[in-house]
């Protein structure tokens, strides 16, 4: 593959990822997916979806878990329903989680993804050995299907996530950057933390964001590529200086305004290409 591929964040029926007709569309040659809902992880749908794909010249690079019950609506709910954290829904999404493990592997991609939730600071709390415990069990499964598990950035700044990922102790857990979360929810500097995760750091997202006026308490505002505190001109030095020559998956987080979503990814491919062809 050639580096940096420019990547959109897709859904099919779940999720908040654009549709695969839109990364056709704007020319976009690979795409993560959102796991599609429980009822279509079929292999039926994972044939017919590796048919489109295939007829649209499109690589899938990464199947991301998500969950229902889960909410972004701030960051106190989002510790409370996001990811593998919450203890009364852990069992049935770890066992979720390995069932998009298979479905990915029915898809022929050897990456899956998730938020974690918010892992504990405390590293001697019961709490922090539950999640540790969970995680090293999904590996394992995502191991017999090859694959590696990327944790999307965000909950964490970056020493809570380098610790966690050591003291998992297993060889298939990587990172997922996602520059913007850093911001949002005012876990760090995003450029900072990315030369600390270094090469961790196995896939990325493009998103940006404004910082909130009372970080870690209040979100921080999502805005188009190019437009909030990230820098996309440092933020690709950045990644050309750790190495990373993987996809560059944009991600807009408005579904809810679909016209507006394509218009800001279309915009946020010009500016890629540009960079690329200044930096790359
Ligand atoms: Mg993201």
């Amino acid at each position: 593959m050639e580096k940096w591929p420019i990547g959109v964040f897709t859904s099919v029926d779940a999720g908040l990822g654009v549709k695969l007709e839109v990364a056709h569309e704007l020319n976009v040659p690979t795409i993560q997916l959102h796991a599609p809902a429980q009822s279509t992880r079929t292999q039926e749908n994972a044939n017919q979806f590796l048919k489109r794909i295939d007829d649209l010249g499109i690589t899938l690079t990464a199947v991301f878990g998500g969950f229902e019950g889960e909410s972004y609506a701030d960051i106190p709910t989002v510790l409370e329903t996001v990811g593998l954290v919450p203890p009364e829904t852990r069992a049935a999404r770890a066992r979720e989680m390995k069932e998009i493990s298979d479905f990915a592997r029915l898809l022929g991609c050897d990456v899956v993804a998730l938020h974690l939730g918010f892992i504990p600071h405390d590293t001697g709390a019961p709490l922090y050995r539950e999640v540790l415990d969970v995680t090293q069990d999904l590996l394992d499964h995502c191991k017999q299907n090859n694959q590696d598990l990327h944790l999307e950035t965000g909950q964490e700044s970056a020493e809570g996530l380098l610790q966690f990922i050591s003291d998992v102790e297993r060889d298939n857990l990587f990172v997922n950057f996602d520059p913007a979360n850093m911001i949002l929810y005012g876990t760090g500097e995003p450029i900072e933390a990315l030369q600390k995760i270094g090469n961790l750091v196995h896939s990325v997202h493009c998103k940006d964001g404004t910082w909130s006026d009372q970080p870690g308490e209040t979100w921080g505002s999502e805005v188009p590529l190019g437009d909030g505190a990230v820098g996309m001109e440092n933020y690709l030095r950045t990644l050309d200086a750790i190495g990373y020559t993987g996809p560059l998956t944009i991600e807009r987080e408005i579904a809810e305004d679909p016209e507006r979503q394509k218009a800001d990814i279309g915009q946020a491919v010009t500016l890629l290409r540009e960079l690329k062809k200044k930096i790359g």
